[in-house]
């Protein structure tokens, strides 16, 4: 009551009248050292501050909320995100084995510690608060809720047993709590297939065959690695429908996959045949890849690295111009055993190589596929604007075309391509377009400091959701820092949102 008085003698009755309602005691706790800490605002409208609701906690949510408070040294932002546990793809998608492309965490964490920028988790976006509420709480909504679906091919024998997408794979292995049941069958053949020639098809090629000395020491789940330990697979084949010098990944994943300890890679020189005539009209990034195919195809290895080769229990190899047109169960019909690939020819069309069919197929043995043709982003809400055929939120710098108020950035906003950086200059984009929105007086500061993120908290507690804030995930990382420390690992992920809830909110 006491509290109730002071807040109401500083005019922050409505920011924080949910204190009267009946509260899960930590919560309210949780809440009441907030509101004590909030800074006192005016009651003057022309003295609020604007406040900023982003929805997603992936890189394209970090660096638009970092953009914006470095353009506006007043403005406020909360991050939401559906999982208790922040940072998107960083942390569920970038392969275990590639911690320094983690370090951007460190970035994120400090940003989400400052005052002026707040997390908060297990928020469903969608389903636990409308795009409508939200914008009714504060002033500029930014959507960068990524990209949570795959593309399927819609061949037959898709849905066979064995046959999974990249996405759930990768979800898998790095503890995303959806995919943590996934169970992937690694012993049943000894060869897998992944379909695209991406750097996420490397990525799971990669640690399909990567030495489990190697992978235990990484924050790969404890589930994946025991099943991986286990596994069965010794020969991964990457299929594209074009040739080489159309493959989507990059010359630092394939210099890593040339390199991989225990295993060799086998590329087809007959696939090469002419290329390097055309090697020197690439662009200086594709020269280089496409420098390192040819050499890895062609020249045979000499030395120590031959013996290595000679010695490798695992391969890894590349199959050009293949689409699969359907997946063929094995002899006992209950999973799959093959796929049957339809061979391409490769003809120009408008200036573009295109992959054409030449109705002849083969079929290529094989255990386990997985399907690493793209991610795609859904629509969230019905009063969001969404382009299905793109996939993406149409906008302008980022800008939603008739919704005041409401703006995009990263793989929503420009498709699922690109890598941490790609967002960087992606969530710049809006940001300045926000900033300049808000200075031509487009946009108005409406509400006092903290309404907007009170009256969402408010809501939650309502509908019976548990938010999880900054300081909680704090809890989690540190549990999962401490299993980790147990294994030598840098961290043993949480794999369910039960306990992720569990951590988060004890004391
Ligand atoms: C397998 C894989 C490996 C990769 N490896 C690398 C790499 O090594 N290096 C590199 O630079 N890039 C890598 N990338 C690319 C990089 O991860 C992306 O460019 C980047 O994460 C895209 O950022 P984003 O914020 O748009 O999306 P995301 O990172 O997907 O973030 C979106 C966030 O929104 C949240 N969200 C979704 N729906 C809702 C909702 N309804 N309500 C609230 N929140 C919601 C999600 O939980 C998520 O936290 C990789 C990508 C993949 C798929």
């Amino acid at each position: 009551m006491k509290i109730v008085k002071f807040l109401q003698g500083r005019g922050l009755v409505s920011a924080y009248g949910f204190l009267s309602y009946k509260c899960h005691p930590i919560r309210c706790n949780r809440v009441v050292t907030r509101v004590l800490q909030a800074p006192l605002c005016t009651a003057s409208s022309g003295d609020n501050i604007p406040q900023v609701c982003i929805v997603g906690s992936g890189p394209a949510g970090f660096y638009t909320a970092q953009s914006l408070l470095k353009g506006d040294k007043k403005l406020t932002v909360d991050i939401y995100d559906k999982l208790p546990v922040p940072f998107g793809l960083v942390r569920f998608g970038v392969a275990p084995d590639h911690p320094e492309v983690k370090n951007v965490i460190n970035q994120f964490s400090t940003l989400a510690e400052g005052q002026r920028c707040s997390f908060v988790g297990n928020v469903n976006v969608g389903q636990d608060v409308s795009v409508e509420h939200l914008l009714q709480a504060y002033d500029i909504v930014v959507l960068s809720y990524g990209a949570e679906d795959d593309t399927t091919l819609g061949v037959p024998g898709e849905d066979l047993p064995g046959v999974y997408s990249a996405r759930s794979f990768v979800g898998w292995y790095n503890g995303l709590p959806e995919d943590t049941h996934l169970n992937p069958d690694l012993k049943s053949s000894d060869t897998a297939v992944v379909i695209g020639q991406g750097n996420v098809a490397l990525d799971v090629a990669r640690i399909l065959l990567t030495p489990i000395d190697l992978l235990k020491k990484t924050d790969i789940t404890e589930h994946a690695l025991e099943a991986i330990r286990e596994s069965a697979i010794r020969r991964v084949y990457l299929i594209g429908r074009r040739g080489p010098l159309q493959v989507a990944f990059t010359v630092k994943e394939l210099r890593e996959m040339v390199k991989l300890p225990g295993c060799r890679p086998s590329l087809n020189a007959e696939d090469f045949v002419g290329i390097p005539d055309k090697i020197k009209e690439l662009p200086r990034v594709r020269k280089r890849l496409t420098e390192l195919m040819v050499k890895t195809a062609t020249e045979a290895p000499s030395g120590a690295e031959a013996e290595r080769q000679a010695q490798a229990k695992n391969e890894w190899g590349l199959k050009f111009c293949r689409s699969p047109v359907e997946f063929l169960p094995d002899a006992s019909g209950s999973r799959v055993g093959a796929v049957r690939l339809g061979i391409n020819k490769l003809q120009v069309i408008d200036g573009i190589e295109k992959a054409v069919p030449t109705g002849e197929t083969e079929d290529f043995p094989c255990g386990l596929v997985l399907r690493s043709i793209g991610y795609k982003s859904l629509p969230l809400d019905p009063m969001v604007p969404f382009d299905s055929k793109k996939g993406v939120i149409p906008s302008t710098e980022g800008r939603v075309p008739g919704v005041k108020g409401l703006y995009c950035s990263g793989w929503v906003k420009r498709g699922p391509t690109g890598v941490i950086l790609s967002s960087l200059n992606d969530a710049m984009e809006t940001a300045k377009c926000i900033l300049k929105d808000l200075s031509a007086g487009e946009l108005e500061a409406s509400h006092q400091a903290g309404w907007g993120k009170d009256e969402i908290l408010k809501h939650l507690h309502q509908k019976d959701v548990q938010p999880v804030l900054y300081e909680d995930w704090k809890r989690i990382d540190a549990e999962e820092t401490r299993r980790g420390e147990e294994v030598g690992k840098p961290r043993e992920k949480l794999t369910s949102l039960e306990e992720m809830l569990h951590y988060a909110f004890k004391h």
